[in-house]
């Protein structure tokens, strides 16, 4: 028997998803199938019912805990957005008021996002590197270091973009004005996950989740320029892929 990858322990261990599965469901709008595309030299498309998971991660204790924050997760990230919710912030930007949650349970779903991600072996997650944070991040979901939960803090972004607002694109790391960041796309949401013990720069240090105040989501109607490359990206390849170039 193999040892979770959370308690250590050699116990059965269960289907575990990497990505919370209502957040798979949610974008499948009741059809029985989502498509999973690989984007590499060639585009390898598959089909999964409920999204990507593993099944030599975590024991089903260590999934149940993990499953409390998933499902907390889920409640603040909901599906309808409340256009009364909207609030101009000037200049064209606009917030989303997500208003009072408990933050703390919120961040150790991030932490548990992030550690899952980059753990996993799935071609999605290959981006999710978390080097020295593996560990760190682990002992916070053991309940061991706990001052360092402290620092774990999040943007969240509500991403509509002008079209295809439901593919669940791969999380990925990288550096945001010099901030180690992992982002994760939760549609609706998009999450930049801070993964550096420096504040996140002005303006995103106001928005970033902390503990006692009520939490606010920029808005972005747009594609960043990584989302745009990525997604002519894709177009191209698989237009090669089906022969059509
Ligand atoms: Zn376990």
């Amino acid at each position: 028997m193999l040892p979770c990858k959370l308690c250590g322990q050699r116990k059965k261990l269960i289907k575990a998803h990497i990505i919370p599965k209502q957040f798979y469901r949610r974008i499948m709008h009741g059809t029985p199938n989502l498509l999973k595309f690989e984007v590499d030299n060639v585009v390898n498309r598959s089909i999964t019912q409920s999204g990507v998971h593993q099944n030599d991660l975590l024991c089903s204790d260590c999934d149940n805990q993990i499953g409390r924050y998933d499902d907390y997760a889920y409640e603040v990230l909901t599906r309808q957005i409340d256009e009364k919710k909207l609030h101009s912030f000037g200049r064209g930007l606009y917030v989303y008021e997500i208003g009072e949650i408990r933050v703390e349970i919120f961040r150790l779903f991030l932490v548990s996002l992030v550690w899952r991600a980059g753990i996993a072996r799935d071609q999605m997650f290959q981006l999710i590197k978390l080097g020295s944070y593996e560990e760190r991040l682990k002992q916070i979901l053991l309940g061991k270091k706990s001052e360092l939960l402290d620092s774990i803090t999040a943007v969240i972004i509500l991403f509509r973009p002008p079209k295809y607002p439901d593919i669940m694109w791969s999380p990925f790391c990288s550096k945001m004005d010099g901030i180690n960041i992992a982002t994760f796309y939760l549609p609706p949401w998009k999450i930049w996950l801070k993964l550096d013990r420096r504040p996140f720069r002005d303006p995103f240090d106001k928005f970033a989740l902390t503990i006692g105040k009520p939490v606010y989501a920029t808005v972005q109607d747009f594609w960043s320029k990584g989302e745009f490359s990525l997604l002519c990206d894709f177009h191209k390849r698989s237009r090669i892929a089906a022969g059509l170039e």
